[in-house]
């Protein structure tokens, strides 16, 4: 199994690693990864796997029957070679910014008016929610904007860490995901906005609020009772 490093340090830009086996040439699987592979909404990292000056992009990360897949630009990598890990810090960083904006707007909307989300994308230029609401009005959403805006400006923390599934489950709205459950595992993660929301999550994200910024409202669409739709994105 590979090692997650961006679950424990979410801020590695660099790192040593092994290359335990290479498929097709292209799809590289490490020992350990600071990459983020495509999943529950949040997009893949890019960045470059670096054997001695010869530099493999890496175009995809993908998990894939629980393994971490690096897809590079070309072939050449080879089981045993040591590696150095370069990510691409500003494509992850926005996304660690969005991701935690994320929570917290999906925290204020469901403790507001009880809304489930129903699903949920990142990208690198907005990002997208949907969720069950009965009153759907672009004003009142703007009010949950401009209070996220106003914790945005504070000093509040963001924890990440492990708790026994039992435990995790105790969490009132640990899972505002609507229908969705947290994989069957013995241990989940939570990330916790420190008075603001806990979430079971395998996401990364920063460690204060502060570094989000500001967030913007930029379309709502009405797609029904149960699948009401905002894009934001970070100013
Ligand atoms: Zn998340």
């Amino acid at each position: 199994m590979t090692k997650a490093l961006y679950l424990e340090d979410s801020y590695l830009k660099e790192a040593e690693a092994n290359v335990v086996s290479v498929k097709d040439g292209k799809f590289v699987i490490l020992d350990k990864t600071i990459f983020y592979p495509n999943g529950g909404g949040q997009p893949y990292d890019t960045g470059k796997i670096v054997r001695d000056t010869e530099a493999f992009n890496v175009v995809y990360v993908g998990k894939f029957s629980g393994e971490i897949s690096h897809e590079v630009d070309h072939a050449g990598l080879q089981a045993g070679d040591k590696v150095r890990l370069v990510l691409n810090w500003e494509r992850r960083y926005k996304l660690m910014r969005s991701h935690t904006a994320a929570h917290v707007v999906a925290s204020l909307l469901n403790q507001g008016t009880g809304a489930l989300i129903t699903g949920n994308q990142l990208d690198l230029d907005h990002v997208r929610f949907d969720f069950n609401l009965e009153q759907f009005d672009r004003t009142v959403l703007e009010t949950y904007l401009n209070k996220a805006n106003m914790l945005f400006c504070t000093d509040v923390l963001v924890k990440w860490y492990d708790l026994p599934r039992e435990e995790a489950m105790k969490i009132p709205g640990v899972v505002k995901m609507a229908g969705a459950f947290p994989p069957n595992l013995p241990v989940l993660r939570i990330v916790e906005i420190v008075g603001v929301d806990k979430q079971a999550d395998g996401g990364t994200h920063v460690k204060n609020l502060r570094e989000v910024g500001q967030v913007q409202l930029l379309k709502t669409e009405n797609k029904g009772k149960n699948n009401r739709r905002i894009y934001f994105r970070l100013t």
